[in-house]
Parts: structure tokens; sequence; C-alpha cells
């Protein structure tokens, strides 16, 4: 037994993809060879069944080799709490996370883990995705939400960078102490801080299946980001509701030395009509804003675990440690 090799954990998360579970479990033998040979790394698989309805746990316990554990969360908590979930149960000297869906490559893998290895000066490698088949209207709208939330903190949320990345094993404890229930990790990663990196790589279109992003998902998604990162919302409304105040005393003012000097009798029904509905509309948004804020509030201030885990599945080379 060769105990003082340096252990890598991989984390993948995955939903319903059983399609791709024997090519995903060739793509780990094929990265697990790899690593043992570039860097004299020992490979633990942590996969985490993210209430998948699917047979994929069968099969990827099947389709494992090797040291694995498959982490059964009771039911679906969402990528970024899997993430977590699979996480925790990483002791290794580096984690590497990466998607079930084939769509994060061996090669930028392996590049990843190679700028840990040979640079102790960094704790992150980042894959930040180039993305160049994205539409222009929708990585305009992209800059926006990270100048937006960025504009108001002492870390950078990097554009195009997800969960694909390398870290030591200090920075997955760092993480693993953050407990925040509804989970931005891109702002918790950056939150944490460390000596980051990036690398730049374009996703593998899907193989099989789909991707659980709908674009309603990704709206609540990037209300999240906000609401957990940024106070920048809470001072548009604000400032919005100053100028609003302004605007309405100014025009008053206008109206009664109108009423007081010329005698006309209140005209101009559209435009109070306009000033009724608008603001009216603008209360209504920013209410919800609010509402979303004493959300977020209110879930993280219920003593609850961040997920509940159904049972274990591990192969006989795992190292035995109690599920939960
Ligand atoms: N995933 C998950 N729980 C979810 C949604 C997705 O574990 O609620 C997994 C999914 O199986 C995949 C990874 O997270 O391995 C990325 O998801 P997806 O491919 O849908 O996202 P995209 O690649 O489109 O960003
Ligand atoms: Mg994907």
């Amino acid at each position: 037994m060769a105990e003082s090799r340096p252990v890598l954990d991989i984390v993948a998360p995955f939903l319903n993809e059983a399609q791709s579970a024997s090519a995903f479990a060739a793509l780990l033998d094929k990265l697990e060879a790899a690593v043992a040979q570039l860097f004299g790394m020992d490979v633990h698989k942590i996969l985490v069944d993210d209430g998948s309805r699917d047979d994929g746990a069968e099969r990827f316990s099947r389709a494992l080799s090797g040291s694995w554990e498959i982490v059964r969360l009771s039911r679906n908590f969402g990528k970024e709490v899997a993430v977590l979930a699979g996480l925790d149960r990483s002791r290794g000297d580096m984690a590497l996370v990466m998607d079930a869906d084939l769509q994060h490559s061996m090669d930028t893998s392996l590049k990843m883990i190679a700028e840990l290895v040979e640079n102790p000066d960094i704790d992150v490698v980042y894959a930040q995705n180039d993305r160049r088949e994205a539409s222009w209207r929708r990585s305009q709208l992209a800059r926006l939400f990270y100048s937006l939330i960025n504009s108001s903190q002492r870390f950078d949320i990097p554009e195009n960078a997800g969960d694909f990345r390398v870290m030591r094993g200090a920075v997955v404890r760092a993480l693993t102490s953050l407990r925040d229930k509804r989970r931005f990790n891109k702002g918790l990663f950056a939150w944490a801080g460390f000596r980051q990196k990036a690398i730049q790589y374009s996703p593998e279109s899907r193989a099989t299946g789909t991707s659980k992003w709908s674009r309603l998902n990704l709206i609540a998604f990037s209300l999240e980001g906000f609401t957990s990162f940024s106070v920048i919302p809470l001072r548009i409304i604000s400032l919005s509701g100053m100028l609003a105040a302004l605007a309405g005393l100014v025009y008053g003012a206008k109206v009664f030395f109108e009423v007081m000097f010329y005698g006309i009798a209140v005209p101009g029904y559209p435009s109070l009509m306009v000033a009724v509905v608008l603001l009216g509309g603008l209360n209504l948004t920013l209410l919800g804003l609010i509402g979303e804020y004493v959300w977020v509030t209110l879930s993280e201030s219920k003593d609850r675990p961040v997920y509940i885990v159904r049972d274990v599945m591990r192969g006989e080379m795992a190292p035995d440690r109690p599920p939960g």
C-alpha cells in the first residue's frame, strides 16, 4: 500500500444522466490513469445523485472502478447543493469538481491539475468558458449581471466560470464551512478567496440528455446571486424612490402655482394615470425584490441541514466512512 501518495477527489453531481453513465465512468478511468501516471496521485471518485428519477446510480455503480462512492440525496436539491454534498465527503489533497454529462473534458481537467501541482502559489484553478457560441444578447445580459453584482464588494465573481475547477484541500474545507442553504457557488467560490487562476476552455456539446437549465431557472438563479451577494438592488430601490419623490414634489409645486395664479383646474388626467401606473408598477417590482431578501433571510434562519443523504453506495476500494 502506497500510503503516502497524494489523493485527488473527483466530485461530480448528476441528475438523470443514466445515458451517460458508462461513458462518464470510462472518462473517469482514463483520467485516473493519467493522474496516476503524470502526477503520482491516487484518485477517489465521489458522485452525488441529486435525486435522479432514472436508474443512473445503479448504472454508475456498475460502471465505476477503483475507489468510488455514490452519495444519494433524498431528493433533488439542485446542483449547487449536490456539489457541496460531494465536497463534504472530500478528504483528499485536492478536489476536482466536474459535470457528469461529459461536457467537461479530461484535457481541461488535466491542465487544471497540472497548474495546481506545478504552482504552489495557486490554490484554485477554474475553467473559464470562452462562450464562443453564445448569442450577443445573452452575453450582454451576462456582462450586465456581473458588473452589477461586482460593483459593491471586495471580491469579484469572475464571468463565465462555473463549478468546473480544481482546488486544494484547504479551499475545500473553507467552502464546506459556508453552510448557505440557498447556494450560489460562483459567489461562494469568490467569497472564500484564496489565490485563483483561470484557464480558458470550451465545453463539449452534451452527448446525451438535456441541460437542466431553463430560461426561468436562469432568472431565478440570477436573483439568488443578486440577493445573496449584493446590496446594489436595495440601493437602487432607495435611490429611485427618492428620485420619484423629488419629481412628485417638483410637479406638485408646479400644479400648486398653476392653480393659485392661473386658476387652471386639474388638467392632465393622462399624466396622472401615467404617474400612478408607473409608480404602482415600480412599487410592486421593488417590493418583490425586497421580498426576495426577506425570503433569503427566512430560509437561512431556519436551522435545517443544507441537504439530506438517503444512502451512500461505495466501491470495495473506497475508504470506510459513515454516511451523512
Ligand atoms: N445537475 C444536478 N442537479 C440539478 C441539475 C443538474 O446534479 O438539479 C447536474 C447534471 O446532471 C450535470 C451538471 O449538474 O452533471 C450540470 O448540469 P447541466 O448539464 O444541466 O448544466 P449545463 O451544463 O447546461 O450548465
Ligand atoms: Mg451540462
